[in-house]
């Protein structure tokens, strides 16, 4: 599927000297030193709603992995996918009388644009799971070869029962989880509470596909296992073409940490008997004014709402790269409001002929990428850089400094 414009990312000079990037991640630190070419695999969207700002937050960080990679020399294969066919898409469209089909396709387009405005670079491929039936139905057939796979009346369920030593959370609290969001622990039959569902056969008045499972639709970790295995590696879908993992980084929100994250790497190490991710990136979750933003509160925030009012989406990326990516944090007007003053301060200082050295700036500002995509103290940098200018330091270059942030973090000053 089109995802939206490719934007240029300007080369940097002067040369820097790129550390290798490193991550924390729920299975430690990692590093990304060895790699001259990486696979991203970036959890996308359910298309019922709009792109709100914890998922703006999570695309911006990955975003910047993609950046720094790029611009340190590493070739990046970014794989995304759109989960659009799902329980919360199908509720929707019931409930506001619409056809799925067509609420789905407005919501992408509508991220599209979100994502656009805020220069994200696009996917190489941005994948709907309504694409890969096939793919799914073929890997579902694999994995039953292998012995991971049983029917439950006419569902096909996933036993997990192998992969439960590479839990990152403790059973107890998974299982919690897994209650909590639309799993189905009780149900008889299972062999384990956590095992998940592969292949749900058809309920009536929903939509299927038809397979030699039977007519139905698949559970949503399979897909984006499938997808990230036909659409990262060049070889038969089901076999990694290089590397000791089929990609090199799992990225998502933290919500997805468990179960999604956990249950595809699960079902693709069944399918391809490689460990999946070499490393598990995961963006934390944003808030709003002290309070936990969800649906079910009504408190979203919406880019596309923001955008409508005005705000410059340059404002919104500068506010959200004040906090660390993994942290959970909050939304307020005060911190766009911060945000808007110190964009101005950059921006004025940029616009001067005679500007305070910007070698180092640039280089500090790589290294605190480095170091666990260090936006906060990246940003700090910049505004030092800002008051030395306004002090009558000489000797920089704003033109290297604006290509430096354009390529880097993305902010087209
Ligand atoms: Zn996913």
């Amino acid at each position: 599927m089109n995802s939206w414009p490719t934007l240029y990312c300007p080369p940097l000079s002067p040369a820097i000297n790129f550390k290798p990037l490193k991550v924390a991640t729920v299975y430690g630190e990692r590093s990304f030193a060895e790699f001259e070419s990486a696979r991203m695999y970036v959890c996308g969207i359910t298309p019922y709603d709009a792109t709100h700002l914890g998922h703006a937050a999570t695309y911006l960080t990955f975003d910047l992995v993609n950046r720094y990679l790029r611009a340190a020399g590493t070739s990046v294969a970014f794989v995304e996918n759109i989960t659009d066919i799902d329980d919360p898409l199908l509720e929707r469209a019931t409930r506001d009388n619409l056809n799925w089909q067509d609420l789905a396709a407005s919501q992408i387009d509508l991220y599209c644009s979100d994502m656009t405005a805020l220069r994200i670079l696009p996917p190489d491929s941005f994948v709907p799971a309504t694409a890969v039936m096939d793919l799914v139905s073929t890997a579902i057939s694999k994995m039953q070869a292998n012995g991971f796979v049983y029917l439950v009346d006419n569902d096909l369920y996933f036993d997990i029962s192998t992969f439960l030593s590479d839990l990152p959370i403790p059973l107890e609290t998974a299982l919690a989880i897994f209650a909590e969001r639309g799993g189905d622990p009780q149900r008889v039959g299972k062999r384990h509470p956590l095992d998940p569902i592969l292949w749900l056969a058809n309920k009536p008045g929903e939509p299927g596909w038809s397979s030699v499972h039977g007519y139905g639709r698949p559970g949503w970790h399979i897909e984006c296992a499938v997808i990230a295995a036909r659409y990262l590696n060049s070889e038969d879908f089901m076999t990694s073409s290089s590397g000791n993992t089929l990609i090199e980084l799992q990225g998502g929100g933290s919500d997805l940490i468990f179960p999604h994250h956990f249950m595809s790497a699960a079902q693709s190490k069944a399918l391809t008997g490689k460990p999946f991710a070499f490393a598990y990136m995961h963006a934390g979750m944003v808030g709003l004014d002290g309070e936990k933003m969800s649906k079910s509160k009504g408190n979203l925030v919406f880019v596309s709402k923001l955008l409508a009012d005005g705000v410059d989406p340059m404002t919104i990326r500068y506010a959200l790269l004040t906090s660390h990516y993994s942290a959970d944090r909050m939304w307020s007007n005060e911190i766009l409001t911060s945000a808007l003053s110190d964009i101005s301060n950059l921006r004025e200082s940029l616009s001067r002929e005679l500007v305070a050295p910007t070698d180092s700036v640039i280089s500090k500002m790589a290294d605190c990428l480095a170091d666990d995509l260090n936006t906060p103290a990246a940003l700090k940098v910049l505004q030092e850089w800002h008051r030395e200018t306004q002090n009558g330091a000489v000797g920089g270059s704003p033109g290297e400094l604006a290509r430096a942030l354009d390529s880097l973090l993305g902010l087209a000053l």
